[in-house]
């Protein structure tokens, strides 16, 4: 008797909990939405790893051609020597990693580096270079190389740190069509990796890129030892911006020695699955992109975040100054899960 008593409260526990995660799945496939609580998001990372992906995909499918891969390939086209703090990054003057600095590049040669990319597949030509901000001159160098990069039919995304609102209509006017600025992390964690400037001003820079009409490109790190609460937060601040992000790259911190982070704990390969599912859930509409830390992911990794909703990669040898999975690997993995490149 008190044994089926205690398995009829499991059941109603059980039953209570399915209702509740069904609410929480609810609120996510319904609508596009820009007012996620913290509560909300935790729910979504706390949910059996099943139901999640399930509903991850369910949500995928609404919004995206399944089995297509939008391909971007991340060129630097200036390298080190920069002024900012940020403890996972080689290029920062702050930390010795061995890491050379090299000039901004020559327009030619970025122009041949997109070309390259472009035979090799991709559909989106990244460009990054290490700094606070750009400068007046360096920014009349660059609007050229974006000329030339939409010349060759490529979609055209740069990476050139604060802007004011008159450098983002510059870079529109030039033809761009995303500007990638990432939040790193939560704002309550964001001052113990960067201490050289404020969320606030990463937040400013956004609102500059959409007033100007750019696409924004803007996501996060994984792994430099933030909380889970603060995954949840990076998330739900992406997803409650005016606008969702169209493209939102999840990075997996690569440890690099000389950095701060060189010695972080490893993340859990399934936390990070869970963090590009609830991205997905949270912002139907973007593509989430694998970034950073691909190089070190097993093939079924991979496969298991494409499953969760990720649906962009960074394509080619080099991810700004660390390694990214060379373009045959890439090619093989596609074909044993029969992927196929995204058309823009
Ligand atoms: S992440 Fe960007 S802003 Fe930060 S140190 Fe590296 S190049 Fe500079």
């Amino acid at each position: 008797m008190v044994v089926r008593g205690a398995a009829a409260g499991a059941r109603k526990d059980t039953a209570m909990s399915m209702a509740r995660d069904e609410g929480v799945l609810e609120a996510a496939v319904s609508a596009l939405r820009h007012d996620w609580t913290l509560d909300e998001v935790r729910q979504l990372f706390a949910l059996p790893f099943m139901d999640l992906i399930l509903a991850a995909q369910r949500v995928h499918r609404l919004h995206h051609v399944p089995n297509a891969v939008q391909m971007s390939t991340l060129l630097s086209i200036k390298t080190g020597g920069c002024p900012e703090d940020c403890a996972y990054c080689p290029q920062s003057v702050h930390y010795q990693t061995g890491l050379g600095r090299e000039a901004l590049m020559e327009v030619a040669a970025v122009r041949e580096c997109a070309a390259r990319a472009r035979a090799a597949g991709a559909t989106r030509f990244c460009m990054g270079a290490a700094y606070r901000s750009p400068k007046a001159r360096d920014l009349e160098v660059i609007v050229e190389m974006i000329r030339e990069v939409r010349a060759l039919g490529l979609e055209s995304c740069a990476t050139l740190g604060m802007l004011s609102p008159e450098q983002a209509l510059q870079l529109k006017d030039a033809g761009l069509d995303y500007y990638n600025h990432n939040l790193d992390s939560s704002a309550e964690f964001y001052g113990e990796i960067v201490k050289s400037r404020t969320y606030q001003q990463r937040l400013d820079t956004l609102a500059a890129v959409r007033a100007a009409g750019l696409k924004v490109c803007c996501g996060g790190i994984i792994g430099m030892g933030e909380s889970p609460a603060d995954r949840a937060q990076l998330l739900r601040t992406l997803a409650n911006l005016p606008e969702h992000p169209e493209s939102v790259p999840i990075n997996r911190l690569v440890k690099v020695p000389g950095t701060p982070l060189a010695d972080a704990p490893e993340v859990d390969a399934f936390d990070f699955v869970r963090t590009c599912a609830v991205a997905r859930l949270l912002m139907p509409r973007a593509h989430v992109r694998l970034s950073a830390g691909r190089s070190s992911m097993s093939d079924e990794l991979q496969a298991l975040c494409f499953l969760a909703g990720a649906n962009s990669i960074f394509y080619g040898d080099k991810l700004l100054t660390t390694g990214n999975p060379d373009v045959a690997r890439d090619r093989a993995l596609f074909e044993r899960l029969g992927l196929t490149p995204l058309k823009p």
